[in-house]
């Protein structure tokens, strides 16, 4: 809890909450992956980079296009859609 404070005063709250919900979703990834190659980490590691990069480069895409609310729902819907049929 020390280090949140710290960077909450160093970045601000809005960037530290991003960062925290980031490393969560990274997490995530990690262990989904972990549940396809069970001991293989380094492999786990790689693809969690992979999949990561593709999840903020979307999520860049989307916080340009958001004044197109409507174009936004389904841009959102086909990227991921996409993502889950690439993996
Ligand atoms: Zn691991």
């Amino acid at each position: 809890m020390k280090l949140y404070y710290k960077l909450k005063s160093k970045l601000g709250k809005e960037k530290v909450h991003s960062y925290i919900k980031n490393r969560a979703r990274a997490t995530l990834i990690h262990e989904l992956l972990h549940l396809k190659y069970k001991s293989n980490e380094e492999k786990v590691r790689q693809l969690t980079r992979k999949y990561f990069d593709v999840f903020k480069r979307t999520a860049q895409n989307l916080e340009g296009n958001a004044t197109l609310q409507k174009r936004h729902q389904s841009v959102k819907f086909h990227k991921s859609s996409c993502s889950v049929a690439k993996i």
